[in-house]
């Protein structure tokens, strides 16, 4: 059991946003942050928050992070944080995610951070870059091949792998489970289990019956939303014809994500749509759940 959880979005925007950061969520459950989705420009967002924010956080505080599917606005920013916890003070973030993800996320950072740059840390920590080993005087084109030969993905995170079918892992002191979303490409949906707070995340989703019932034992849902017509993307975001097609106790429990930048024009508390009963997730927003 929780004693204290919060909820601070740092993003609440769609891939194509200018106006706020891409979704990305953090959890803090009795002091212990969790990160939902690693976008790019994480440290934009961490720094926009701290200018606006209602709670402000280091990198240095976020070594845990959870990632739902591949694309950029939700993983992008994880080579940014693999180069920073490779020279940094803290070392490896722990990284959930279903083990398909996992291997996906090492295929797509690999052209980047599989050529080592340094020796082994598990030898050799944070001692011994590049400038030991190559001679910066030869007229011979350096770094090629790589001179510290290749890197592996455990250097940078701890991968986790958490389950997709709906199986609860343990995290200690809560239980995440997942579920497969509509989406392309694969994504998850992801449930936690406070024991006195269930947390609802669909991330990117069209609706989705199935997903809503899962969802529905939860105390707090943050559901994708999709305004307007962009016929392209809707069978992989909820429009909000659909979402407003469920009972008052869904809206009353969700806010909304992922929406347009024309989502309202001064206050997100008037959304310039009909969201009924719904709110939309405000960027900044320290949400006191526990
Ligand atoms: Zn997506």
């Amino acid at each position: 059991m929780a004693t204290s959880l919060t909820l601070l979005p740092l993003g609440v925007g769609d891939s194509r946003t200018t106006r706020h950061n891409y979704v990305q969520l953090v959890l803090n459950v009795d002091g212990r942050n969790i990160v939902i989705e690693c976008p790019a420009y994480f440290r934009k967002a961490l720094d926009s928050n701290n200018k606006s924010g209602e709670r402000t956080l280091e990198a240095s505080d976020l070594k845990e992070f959870i990632v739902t599917h591949i694309h950029a606005d939700t993983v992008a920013g994880l080579e940014e944080l693999s180069w920073y916890q490779a020279f940094g003070p803290v070392g490896r973030r722990k990284l959930y995610a279903p083990q398909w993800l996992l291997e996906d996320v090492w295929r797509i950072l690999k052209p980047a951070m599989g050529p080592s740059t340094r020796f082994d840390p598990m030898i050799n920590p944070w001692l011994g870059g590049i400038d030991g080993l190559v001679d910066l005087t030869s007229p011979e084109p350096p770094y090629w091949p790589y001179p510290a030969g290749p890197a592996r993905f455990d250097w940078y995170f701890d991968p986790v792998e958490i389950y997709d079918d709906g199986q609860p892992k343990d995290l200690g002191g809560f239980t995440i489970a997942c579920m497969l979303t509509r989406h392309i490409p694969r994504t998850v949906a992801l449930k936690f289990d406070f024991g006195n707070f269930k947390f609802g995340f669909s991330s990117d989703t069209g609706f989705y019956p199935r997903l809503i019932e899962w969802l529905e034992e939860c105390d707090l849902i943050v559901h994708d939303v999709l305004f307007g017509e962009p016929e392209p993307e809707r069978n992989l975001h909820c429009p909000i014809v659909n979402l407003l097609t469920l009972p008052s106790s869904f809206q009353q429990r969700t806010l909304l994500v992922g929406y347009s930048d024309d989502a309202y024009e001064d206050d997100p508390d008037n959304p310039r749509y009909d969201v009924d009963e719904y709110r939309l997730l405000k960027q900044g927003k320290l949400y006191k759940l526990l």
